[in-house]
């Protein structure tokens, strides 16, 4: 199955893509990850992205159209994949559509004042990518995975965290309208509990755990 995940930042994309994957057995396929470590490794991409990132803007639609079209023709995607941050744009959506067939997009749904507290308190490992809330930390700061640290994504500062909500309502939720009229779309309350969501996305897509 090729799915994608739909949603404002912070809906729980990245922790439920996560969860999903590992239950089918396919690969998560995160812009935004793939982003921060070209960032990390200062290559070209990478030195482009930040700009865009750190401003809460989106990168430019040929720099991620590429970078998705070619992870697709990987071996590992042959069996299925979930898109966790891509398509942002209708462009992207209307780029997609002539390299990959898409089964089915899951919109996690969350009203912006819950968005703002779960990134703000978001803290994400520096070495494997976990995520985490501080709510749930209990004062921890290293991560339960590898040990490593946890820290703040830059992008999650308040002052950035506004800017990423009107681009996701003025870019992104278009996609919205776009995957209804395919009859794609499956609308997920994304303001529940980790396992309900969960439990709501698997039985969405007709899988068992
Ligand atoms: P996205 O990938 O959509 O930006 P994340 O999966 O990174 O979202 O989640 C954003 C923040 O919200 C993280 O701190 C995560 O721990 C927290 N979170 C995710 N899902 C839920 C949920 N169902 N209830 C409460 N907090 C959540
Ligand atoms: P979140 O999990 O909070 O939704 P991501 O980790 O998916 O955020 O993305 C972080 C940033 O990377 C975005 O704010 C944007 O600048 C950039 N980015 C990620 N995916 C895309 C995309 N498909 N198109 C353009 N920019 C993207
Ligand atoms: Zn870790």
């Amino acid at each position: 199955m090729n799915i994608i995940f739909l949603g404002p930042p912070g809906a729980g994309k990245g922790t439920q893509a996560q969860r999903v994957c590992d239950a089918l057995k396919i690969p998560q396929i995160s812009t935004g990850d793939i982003l921060r470590k070209a960032m990390k490794e200062g290559t070209e991409t990478g030195l482009k992205a930040k700009s865009y990132i750190d401003a809460g803007q989106l990168v430019p639609d040929e720099v991620i159209i590429d970078i998705v079209k070619e992870r697709l023709a990987q071996d590992d995607c042959g069996n299925g994949y979930i898109l966790d941050g891509f398509p942002r744009t209708v462009p992207q959506a209307e780029a997609l559509s002539g390299f990959a067939r898409i089964d089915s997009v899951i919109e996690l749904a969350v009203e912006d004042q819950v968005l703002v507290n779960r990134l703000s308190g978001r803290r994400v490992c520096v070495n494997c990518g976990a995520t985490y809330h501080i709510s749930m930390l209990n004062g921890r700061t290293d991560c339960e995975k590898c040990g490593e640290q946890l820290i703040q994504r830059n992008d999650d500062k308040a002052e950035t965290v506004l800017s990423r909500l009107e681009v996701y309502h003025a870019q992104t939720a278009p996609l919205i309208g776009f995957y209804t009229e395919k009859g794609l779309l499956h609308r997920v309350d994304g303001d529940q509990g980790l396992d309900k969501t969960f439990d709501a996305i698997m039985s969405t897509l007709g899988a068992k755990a």
